[in-house]
Parts: structure tokens; C-alpha cells; sequence
């Protein structure tokens, strides 16, 4: 048997679909240029074609045939000898298969070997979201802005030849920089984005990460259900209408909330999650009749407080939301806790709206949206900007 290399690359579906494709596709054609053989596929969690859903796509890469097909048997990669994450939100765990739990997302990287993550974040700050394990691993930050373009647009910000010239760096193993200009200046027939990978071969550097570093929060665990807790026959089960339940800040019983599905939960289907200003809402009700996923919950005081297990941050509420600057979408970087911001409002005021504005001013949702955009044309205008990082590296 020859040796079988395997990449994986985590990202946001649909928002990031056809960037992963493009990576896990060029890393194949450049290895295809040293004469190894090798395969890419996609593959969706549960939830297909949900925007900002946890996936990912696979390259697998072997000097002979029977090799890639013995890898090719596996469903998916057991082990991987690198991990590229397109979305640093990512860092806090992938949702595979959702309501099986959350994976960290270095859980298939064999020890050792590379996690690739582009952000604009330092190591220290995105360790504080991936998790630890018990091998050390290397990590390498290739400078960003998180490329998103949805389902009808493509944002063609080169970072595809950027995360290329990474891992060619990573794992020459699998592919030599020449191997990636070839594929480009072939393939791409694009001079600029040999360049561009090139910088970012020339600049990609890793740092160790020891075993037992991160996030020491236990991943979610969410159970199979056993064959004796299933039901007999198929059927479907309704959900109920929801009732008063006990205000986060005062206990008392009242307003309201859904009944929502246990098994779908949402730890890291998000990009970005709505922040409210309880001090202008006027109550109109209009985010709450519009969240697709009944995320809001009715106060006692009749204010709608976003219940984060079950926002999966699609931004509607900020569109549809009347009052200038009351609901904002803030990259879910900037968060720890699925706390109620009704609750810590509630319990300080002025802190809250002292935090509400520096948390804001922060992560300028406005010129770093995450996902979506507010008028058709942003995600081009967005290019300049990336391309400037990029460039800076
Ligand atoms: S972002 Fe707003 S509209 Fe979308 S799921 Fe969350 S609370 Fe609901
Ligand atoms: S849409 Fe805005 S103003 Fe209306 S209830 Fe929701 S947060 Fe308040």
C-alpha cells in the first residue's frame, strides 16, 4: 500500500460551498501534477442547503490507485493530516450530524499535524474557542477577512489559492508550491492568484499547540436516542404551543415561550447573533412574528429576548426590526455564553447598553457582515478589502 493523505475543510454551508469545493478540487489537480491520484466530495450534515449549517468538504490524495480506493471505502476520513476552517466562528465546534453533540473542530486531525484557520484573530484569541485535546497539534493563522458569498454569488477574494499555498506549506507532502502554480496557471489561467499563493506559502508559519491547551469546556453531548426510546411505526411528532414561563430577571410566570424541537439544537450554526437595545424597542412585535425559528421569548415585560439555543442567527430580526440601531448582528466570535441579554439589561442598565455599544463599535457589523448582504453588489465591494489583507498578510 502506498500512502493515502486526507484534508478536510470545514465550512458554512451554503455561504462557503463553492470556496470549499474550489479548495478541496485544486488540491487534487495540483497533485495531480506530481502524478498522484486523488478524489474531493462534499459532504453536508443533516440540515442540506441550510444557510451557515456546519459541513464539510474532503480532499484525498494517493500516490497509487489501490491506495485511493482503500480510501475512498471510507464514507468519510477517519483521520486527516490537515484541517482548514473557513469560518474562525467555526472554532467553537462543528454540529455534525446535529443533534449527535458537538465535535471540536480539530477532532479528525491526526496529532501533530496542521489546523489552518483564517482570521483575523491572534492564536491566544481563537484558542479561547477551540477546544483541547489530549495530543499537541500545530496551528497556523492564514490572515483574513472570513470569505462568504451565498448561494448565487461567488466572492472571488483568491482566498481558495491562499489556503492552496497553506497547505502546500503544511503538507508538501501532498502538493509542492510548483504544483499549485501549474494548477493555477492552467486551470485558473489567473497570473495575480499565482501570486497571491505564493505570498501565502511564503508566509504561512504554524505555532505548537500543547496537548491539554484551548477551550477546557466539555464539548456538548447530545444522545442517540437507544432503539427502546424510539416509537412504534413512523410518525412524526408535533410540538406544542408553547406557554408563560418564568422571567429570567424576576421569576415571575408569564409572557411567553415556544415549544421548541429538543433535537434541533443550534450551538454553532451561527456566524452572527442578533444584540438588542431594550431601551429604544417598542415593543411592536415584528422580530418575533418574523424569526423563522421562534427564537424570541416574551418577557413579563413584554420585551423579546433572543433565546440563543435557538437563534441560528440568520439576521431577519435586524432587517425587519422598525427602530433604528435596536437589533444589531455581531459576528458570534465576540460571545462566550448563550446568556439572556434581557436578564443582564434588566440586572444593570447602564452596563448593558455600555457593553451593547462597545460590542457594536467592535465588531462593525455593518462593514463585516458575516453572511447576507443589504444591498446586491456588497460582497464585491467587500473584495478590495479582503484583498487588502491578503496582501499585508
Ligand atoms: S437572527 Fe433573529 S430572526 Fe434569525 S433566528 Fe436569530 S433571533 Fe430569529
Ligand atoms: S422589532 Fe425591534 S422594536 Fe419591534 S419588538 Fe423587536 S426589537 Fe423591539
Amino acid at each position: 500500500m502506498g500512502q493515502l493523505f486526507a484534508v478536510e475543510v470545514i465550512y458554512r454551508g451554503v455561504f462557503q460551498k463553492t470556496l470549499a469545493k474550489n479548495i478541496t478540487r485544486g488540491i487534487v489537480l495540483a497533485a495531480h501534477n506530481e502524478g498522484k491520484l486523488g478524489i474531493s466530495f462534499g459532504r453536508y450534515s443533516d440540515a442540506p442547503e441550510r444557510n451557515g449549517i456546519p459541513a464539510k468538504s474532503f480532499a484525498i490524495v494517493a500516490n497509487d490507485e489501490e491506495t485511493l480506493e482503500a480510501g475512498m471505502a471510507q464514507y468519510e476520513p477517519k483521520q486527516v493530516d490537515v484541517t482548514v476552517v473557513l469560518d474562525d466562528t467555526l472554532c467553537k465546534g462543528a454540529e455534525s450530524w446535529a443533534w449527535s453533540g458537538l465535535q471540536p473542530v480539530h477532532r479528525a486531525l491526526k496529532p501533530g499535524h496542521t489546523l489552518i484557520v483564517i482570521s483575523l484573530d491572534d492564536a491566544p484569541a481563537l484558542l479561547k474557542n477551540i477546544h483541547r485535546r489530549k495530543e499537541p497539534y500545530k496551528l497556523g493563522i492564514v490572515r483574513g477577512v472570513t470569505s462568504f458569498s451565498g448561494m448565487w454569488v461567488y466572492k472571488d477574494d483568491h482566498t481558495d489559492v491562499r489556503i492552496l499555498g497553506a497547505i502546500a506549506k503544511a503538507l508538501p507532502a501532498v502538493m509542492s508550491l510548483e504544483s499549485v502554480e501549474k494548477f493555477i496557471n492552467e486551470k485558473l489561467k489567473n497570473s495575480l492568484k499565482v501570486t497571491t499563493a505564493r505570498n501565502a506559502f511564503e508566509r504561512f508559519t504554524t505555532i505548537g499547540v500543547k496537548a491539554g491547551e484551548g477551550n477546557p469546556e466539555e464539548v456538548v453531548k447530545v444522545g442517540l436516542p437507544r432503539w427502546e426510546d424510539m416509537r412504534c411505526g413512523v410518525s412524526i411528532k408535533g410540538q406544542g404551543q408553547g406557554g408563560p414561563f418564568a422571567d429570567p430577571v424576576t421569576g415571575e410566570v408569564g409572557g411567553f415561550r415556544p415549544v421548541r424541537n429538543e433535537l434541533f439544537t443550534k450551538y454553532s450554526a451561527r456566524t452572527q447573533r442578533p444584540v438588542v437595545n431594550f431601551a429604544t424597542c417598542t415593543k411592536c412585535t415584528l422580530c418575533w412574528l418574523n424569526c423563522p425559528d421562534g427564537a424570541f421569548d416574551i418577557t413579563t415585560a413584554g420585551t423579546y429576548d433572543t433565546n440563543f439555543e435557538a437563534c441560528s442567527g440568520c439576521g431577519i430580526c435586524e432587517e425587519i426590526c422598525p427602530v433604528k440601531n435596536c437589533i444589531t448582528m455581531v459576528n458570534e466570535d465576540e460571545f462566550h455564553d448563550n446568556n439572556s441579554q434581557w436578564a443582564a439589561f434588566e440586572k444593570d442598565k447602564g452596563a448593558y447598553l455600555k457593553w451593547l455599544e462597545a460590542t457594536i463599535k467592535k465588531a462593525d457589523p455593518i462593514k463585516n457582515r458575516s453572511h447576507g448582504f443589504r444591498y446586491r453588489g456588497q460582497y464585491q465591494e467587500q473584495v478590495p478589502e479582503a484583498m487588502e489583507i491578503a496582501n499585508k498578510g
